[in-house]
């Protein structure tokens, strides 16, 4: 039987409508939910990622401020701009878009974002709160895929999940959030990575595989078991010269080999994508509701 499409976008949608009702309520006790966004240099895969959130927050009736610094600009200039969105009333949340042109000076940008308004969840503050099981703000690809998960209905609790990837925003944190003693949580999760031994026999007993890499082709076929769900988080751009644009977004999991093996999977685009800008808007009328 073909697999059920996780259509993040739809599922997105359903969960904007609701936050569109508590951006009202905020917006009539006189707070505008507002996000503020530092973007440096010209990636268009940033630039475009960053007109997604701006987008999202006008559809929803939220402020946004961008600024924009170019490529070369000091650490102490990126710093001066998020401790102007610190000090500014109006903003409630604080996204700097990553990775920066310089990422050895990431952590101290994010160090310095105020963990009121880290509605990335990347400060330290966020990450140690989410490690001890604290009400905080949750990185929002994880959190977005922890309620893509519930809304599909896919059973959670007593899963064997496979997570592929260990970064800091997506793979250690989904890999905690999944096994913890909570109602989104309670799986019993295997976390791989590149130096993994045997990847493809810890799939093949999962029932739920998260392949996080940025690699094409990671999740084939032969990996997984019969009825498992997938959930596929990459976002790789690859050369089609029938596109308009020159190229067309896939994952790390091969979709079409996958449809008649899996239960239910995510498209790319479609799946994961749109989840995690709904998180972000979440964040910030969080953040909004709280300040
Ligand atoms: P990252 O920081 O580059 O981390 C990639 C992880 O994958 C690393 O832990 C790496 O292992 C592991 N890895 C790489 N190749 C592997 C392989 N062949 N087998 C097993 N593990 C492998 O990437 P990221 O920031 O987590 O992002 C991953 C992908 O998700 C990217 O395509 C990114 O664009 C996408 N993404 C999408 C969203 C969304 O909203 N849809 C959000 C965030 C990221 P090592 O640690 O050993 O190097």
């Amino acid at each position: 039987m073909a697999a059920t499409i996780l259509d993040g976008k739809a599922l997105s949608a359903e969960i904007r409508d609701e936050l569109k009702t508590k951006v009202d309520e905020l917006v009539a006790q006189g707070i505008t939910p507002g996000l503020g966004v530092v973007l440096v240099g010209d990636d268009p895969a940033s630039r475009s990622y960053v007109s997604a959130k701006e987008r999202a927050c006008e559809k929803l009736g939220m402020h946004s401020e961008e600024i924009k610094l170019p490529a070369d600009a000091s650490k102490e200039a990126i710093l001066a701009a998020v401790g102007s969105l610190n000090e500014n009333k109006a903003i409630h949340g604080i996204l700097v878009q990553l990775p920066l042109p310089d990422s050895s000076i990431e952590s101290a940008v994010i160090d310095a974002i105020l963990p009121a308004k880290d509605v990335d969840g990347f400060h330290p503050v966020s990450i140690g709160n989410l490690h001890l099981g604290r009400n905080t703000f949750l990185p929002c690809t994880p959190h977005g895929i922890l309620h893509l998960l519930k809304k599909s209905g896919v059973k959670v609790e007593g899963a064997h999940v496979v997570v592929i990837g260990r970064s800091n925003i997506v793979g250690r944190p989904l890999a905690n959030l999944l096994s913890m003693k909570s109602e989104l949580g309670n799986a019993t999760v295997t976390l791989c990575h590149s130096r993994s031994k045997d990847i493809k026999r810890h799939c093949q007993s999962a029932d739920i595989v998260i392949v996080a890499t940025g690699r094409p082709h990671t999740l084939t076929r032969e990996m997984v078991k019969a009825g498992a769900v997938v959930i596929d988080v990459g976002v790789n751009r690859v050369d089609d010269a029938s596109r308009k644009r020159g190229y067309r977004l896939i994952g790390d999991a091969d979709f079409d080999d996958l449809l008649d093996v899996a239960s239910a999977i995510t498209p790319v685009p479609g799946g994961v994508g749109p989840m995690t800008i709904t998180m972000l808007m979440w964040n910030t009328i969080e953040a909004a509701g709280r300040q």
